[in-house]
């Protein structure tokens, strides 16, 4: 009786403990409020639901566009999982979707971004 349980408990535990570990390396890095310390991990636009605190994004960071930016006009950009307002630092080609992006700044609640450098002169490899 209690063999078979043992036999049912280990496979069961070491499941439990896989799922762990991929749920913990998936989260990376929780994202806290700065402010009062709520879970911002399922946020997209870029405010604190409790109190209402504008989330700064470290800089550096890169993303993908989700809505094209296009001149000055505001579009969407996914970083971390998270859907973010997103402008251009330096407006000059459109921003198509699923190109990569480099954070540059924060302004309110809007990443100015810029394309990341691949190559000579700052090209983008769009796909
Ligand atoms: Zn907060």
């Amino acid at each position: 009786m209690s063999q078979l349980t043992i036999a049912w408990a280990l496979p069961l535990l070491i499941v439990a403990i896989v799922a762990y570990l991929i749920f913990r390396s998936r989260g990376g890095k929780r994202l806290t409020c700065t402010k009062c310390g709520y879970d911002l991990n399922e946020n997209e636009n870029g405010r604190c639901p409790e109190c209402g605190a504008t989330i700064a994004k470290p800089i550096g960071e890169v993303g993908r566009v989700t809505m094209e930016i296009r001149g000055t006009a505001i579009g969407e950009v996914k970083v971390n999982g998270r859907r973010w307002k997103a402008g251009q630092a330096a407006p000059m080609m459109p921003l198509t979707k699923g190109t990569k992006v480099r954070v540059v700044a924060s302004k309110g609640m809007v990443l100015l971004v810029g394309p990341t450098k691949t190559g000579p002169g700052g090209r983008v490899r769009q796909g």
